[in-house]
């Protein structure tokens, strides 16, 4: 995710965190201060979050090692104020897999808020929670109800939270699996907008997580959509087949003037019919504010590129081109360049599949 910083790897999976977090350390402080007047407060409420954090990793565990159980890795854990999110491989297929993935986070917390109340009933007896929950409440009666909340929250049935992920699995086990991410995409959106209504007149926290999760609901709305509108359909029907390359001694000012005629942004850059490197839009634009449109195209082409097969699918691709730097995967068919796949391509073919589902001829010629 964009503006993370990686903070090291748990049980083989890389643990990042997001930006925002910190503004949440911040806005901790700075109320722990103001409401206290004293820093040892502010280093507590620190502490405090900074335990949070380890809480949140454990409950992405929770989801990472339960997905790991059915086969699936987790590529990343980023932490964010709202919780964390674990970028598994690829979503369990089987509602009840899904299931039992989205559950065993939340579970964590309810472990570690078993063991607390255990623990606190059987030493000091548990924190009154009025007292518990105020600023320079006890540290583990604030943990325990940090576990509850958590827990609770969670399983809120709203993406992108775990109870969103819950509703749809009971939902998909009944109906088809797109259907049941619109039905728990609208049910996810409504609490959105009653939480931030809420938030208005307590919290502005509250604001801020309603924001996420009305974002949650409609990414994962967008994508369920986008896969299932692209299932079963090939690289082939998708790709761009009328494109310019360019050689390697050609010049940059070549290469400008070809992004000024309008073709595309990325130049594949072939010696005979071998394929060498890409030449990206915004290499052309650094080289020639670096070295001016005289020189050669092959001394800036991107020489580490991806490559498809016309007869992969999309739905397999779709990932690598959206985590690929380039704006374009090249497609090859026996090492010989056929065409060039990028997201605007794969936009209009959704349109253009939309606009004939419309005029009820869906299966003509894009099929
Ligand atoms: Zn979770």
């Amino acid at each position: 995710m964009n503006g993370s910083w990686r903070l090291g790897k748990i049980a083989g999976i890389d643990v990042y965190v997001h930006f925002t977090f910190l503004i949440l350390l911040g806005w901790v402080a700075i109320s722990h201060y103001t409401t206290t007047g004293s820093f040892a407060a502010a280093a507590k409420g620190l502490a405090f979050i900074l335990t949070l954090f380890g809480i949140v990793v454990l409950h992405e565990l929770g989801h990472a090692l339960a997905a790991r159980r059915f086969g699936i890795s987790t590529r990343d854990i980023t932490l964010l104020p709202i919780g964390g999110v674990a970028r598994l491989e690829k979503m369990p297929e089987k509602p009840a897999q899904e299931l039992v993935v989205a559950l065993a986070g939340p579970a964590v917390n309810v472990i570690l808020a078993l063991l607390l109340y255990v623990w606190l009933q059987f030493g000091p007896g548990l924190q009154p929670t009025e007292q518990a929950i105020q600023v320079g409440g006890r540290f583990l009666d604030q943990l325990f109800w940090v576990n509850v909340s958590l827990a609770l929250f969670n399983l809120l049935p709203a993406f992108p939270m775990d109870g969103g992920r819950v509703l749809r699995a009971l939902l998909a086990l009944r109906m088809d699996y797109v259907k049941a991410t619109q039905i728990a995409a609208s049910i996810g959106q409504t609490i959105a907008m009653v939480l931030g209504f809420l938030g208005l007149f307590s919290n502005p926290f509250l604001v801020f997580i309603a924001f996420f999760v009305w974002l949650g609901a409609a990414q994962e709305a967008s994508q369920v959509q986008i896969r299932s509108a692209l299932s079963d359909t090939p690289v082939s029907r998708a790709m761009l087949t009328d494109f310019r390359t360019l050689t390697p001694t050609d010049s940059l000012a070549l290469a400008a003037s070809h992004v000024l005629a309008g073709f595309q942004q990325d130049f594949p850059v072939c010696e005979g019919t071998r394929l060498v490197g890409i030449l990206t839009r915004s290499r052309l634009i650094t080289g020639l504010a670096e070295k001016g449109e005289s020189s050669q195209v092959g001394e800036l082409a991107e020489t580490n590129f991806e490559s498809v097969s016309p007869d992969d699918l999309l739905t397999a691709v779709l990932p690598r081109l959206q985590e690929s730097s380039l704006q374009a995967l090249v497609v090859l068919e026996q090492g010989k360049l056929v065409g060039l796949l990028t997201a605007e391509n794969l936009g209009e073919l959704l349109m253009i599949r939309e606009a004939l589902k419309q005029s009820g001829s869906a299966r003509a010629p894009l099929g």
